[in-house]
């Protein structure tokens, strides 16, 4: 193929798109008028972002444009007016998981292949959203465990997974099968369901052998089960300890449900990686997050959303109590400097509207820009990985463009226009520009 000669910049809306790529083979360089520095809040402009397999390798601004090549054998994809980021990354989602229909007795109707095939809809969802990365907390059969090989090996489209397999409880907690007669689903270590220290790291070796990447624990009451008073403390400091070193020899992070404030205290001391929902933050909780580095993952655009009127009357009386409390939680995290990971708990609302999570957080106090750090570098940091969140060389090629300035307006974040993943087009609503 020929180079294309640019000779200034106002040439580069005349582009033309020979095409979309299939995949992530050869060098695709990518166009756009703004690209967000997410390190440091920077909007930059005319950029080319330089695409070889599934990775950046080269980034030019306008800073470099005087007379510009376009790389032999690279093809040209002019995004033209959209602000590119880095992929999103959720830290809590469910994706096998929804409230649709009578999902408060699936677990006694569904299997996991059913739970799998749902889950697919939603991956597909989740990426077209501009996520490109999720930390799946919490799934039932391994449902979540085969999704990410499906997704890997190119089956469905869907996003990058940190899947926990089965979510770590007490009989009787969170985690568990609530609500049945005896014998009904009564759960061992496989499924997550361990007492004590001994069978805590029983069950952490369990998911771990097959295939969980995290581990997830309740350490706390939650709301959408039939087991109260929603903040009861579920797992002692000792079983805490015991699960986080037990993941820590593998390499893995706790997550920990917690929304009452001693079993935010004991999982934080105990050296979880992240506190999910944590809905009743006292200022002595906060001091000891800050002490320990725990991440707060707020999921707190649900308290805003939730339709309490579908939930049965004891869950719906759970969610009433503790809801407007968790909205203040967040804002005292936010001024107290807590460290802030983004996650929506995607199934207890639709997936595929996790951005409306970046609009709730700014009203808790976040700026715009702060909000999309714990989307992309806040989250790197709290799943573990540097290959991603940022659009730099040697970075995955996980790219996704927005219109507009999101500093100014992050609900823009919703309106995604444009989703590559690993070199490959996942999504996009840009005409091709042959003119
Ligand atoms: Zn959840």
């Amino acid at each position: 193929m020929k180079s294309a000669l640019l000779s200034t910049l106002s040439s580069l809306s005349a582009i033309l798109v020979l095409a979309f790529p299939a995949s992530g083979q050869g060098g695709v360089a990518v166009f756009a008028e703004r690209m967000l520095d997410v390190r440091t809040g920077e909007l930059i402009d005319d950029v080319v972002v330089y695409v070889d397999g599934d990775e950046i390798t080269r980034i030019e601004t306008q800073r470099d444009f005087g007379s510009f090549e376009l790389g032999e054998g690279y093809r040209a994809m002019n995004l033209g007016d959209v602000t590119l980021m880095p992929g999103l990354i959720d830290c809590h989602t469910h994706l096998t998981g929804d409230l649709e229909g009578e999902w408060e007795t699936r677990n006694v109707r569904e299997g996991a292949a059913d739970a799998a095939l749902r889950g697919a809809r939603n991956a597909k969802r989740t990426l077209e959203a501009g996520f490109t990365t999720v930390r799946d907390v919490g799934s039932s059969g391994f449902a979540d465990i085969a999704l990410m090989k499906a997704i890997d090996r190119g089956f469905v489209p869907g996003p990058r997974m940190f899947p926990a397999g089965h979510t770590i409880s007490i009989t009787g907690g969170h985690g568990d099968a609530t609500g049945y007669r005896p014998g009904v689903l009564e759960r061992g270590v496989e499924s997550g369901i361990a007492n004590g220290p001994d069978e805590v790291v029983a069950a952490v070796r369990y998911q771990i052998k097959h295939g969980a990447k995290v581990i997830k624990t309740t350490a706390t009451a939650g709301v959408l089960s039939h087991e109260g008073p929603v903040g009861a403390q579920q797992y002692s400091f000792e079983e805490l300890k015991a699960m986080v070193e037990e993941a820590a020899r593998h390499g893995l992070k706790v997550a920990a449900h917690a929304h009452g404030t001693e079993g935010i205290i004991a999982a934080s001391k105990a050296g979880v990686a992240s506190i999910e929902h944590g809905s009743v933050l006292t200022d002595e909780a906060i001091r000891v997050m800050k002490e320990h580095g725990t991440y707060l993952v707020p999921t707190t655009y649900l308290a805003d959303s939730i339709d309490l009127d579908q939930l049965p009357e004891m869950i719906r009386a759970k969610a009433e109590s503790i809801l407007p409390t968790a909205k203040e939680s967040v804002r005292s995290a936010v001024a107290a400097g807590v460290k802030i990971a983004f996650g929506t708990d995607a199934a207890v609302y639709p997936h595929g509207l996790n951005a409306r999570e970046f609009a709730a957080m700014v009203e808790r106090g976040m700026t715009p820009l702060a909000t999309i750090q714990s989307a992309t570098l806040a989250a790197c940091d709290l799943i573990g990985v540097a290959d991603r969140g940022v659009i730099e060389a040697g970075k995955l090629a996980d790219l996704v463009a927005v219109p507009g300035n999101p500093l100014e307006d992050v609900s823009l974040l919703q309106e995604v226009l444009f989703v590559m993943k690993g070199g490959r087009v996942e999504f996009t609503r840009i005409r091709k520009r042959a003119h």
